[in-house]
């Protein structure tokens, strides 16, 4: 009778969800400097300094994209970031570093816990 979903059988794997809608809302607040904003409108990059091509396409390098500050699940188990206007800043594609709570972003120290000192 329980027919077994697997894909729900581990939440490890599985990444953030993110509501599409609220993305769109954010970047349409900082893109238009809309309240509460801290930016203006088309505002530089965050990160950079430089300004966005509002008219890139998405694949375009100076394309707009918003970045989370903190992000929202960071790998080295520190500070959360949330998904508020606050949080986020303008940023170029190529600036962006929030593509991932992956691997690849790692701002902290890598341990070696397996070394036995004591033996
Ligand atoms: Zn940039």
């Amino acid at each position: 009778m329980a027919r077994g979903r697997r894909w729900g059988a581990s939440t490890e794997r599985s990444g953030p969800r993110r509501s599409t809608a609220l993305r769109e809302r954010h970047r349409d607040i900082i893109k238009n400097g809309k309240p509460p904003s801290r930016f203006g409108v088309h505002p530089d990059c965050f990160h950079c300094g430089e300004p966005i091509d509002y008219t890139a396409g998405h694949l375009e390098p100076l394309s707009f994209q918003i970045d989370h500050l903190v992000p929202l699940e960071p790998t080295d188990g520190g500070l959360k970031g949330t998904d508020t206007i606050d949080n986020i800043v303008p940023s170029h594609r190529k600036c962006n570093r929030g593509k991932s709570n992956k691997r690849s972003y790692q701002p902290g120290v890598t341990y070696v816990t397996d070394r036995r000192w004591w033996t």
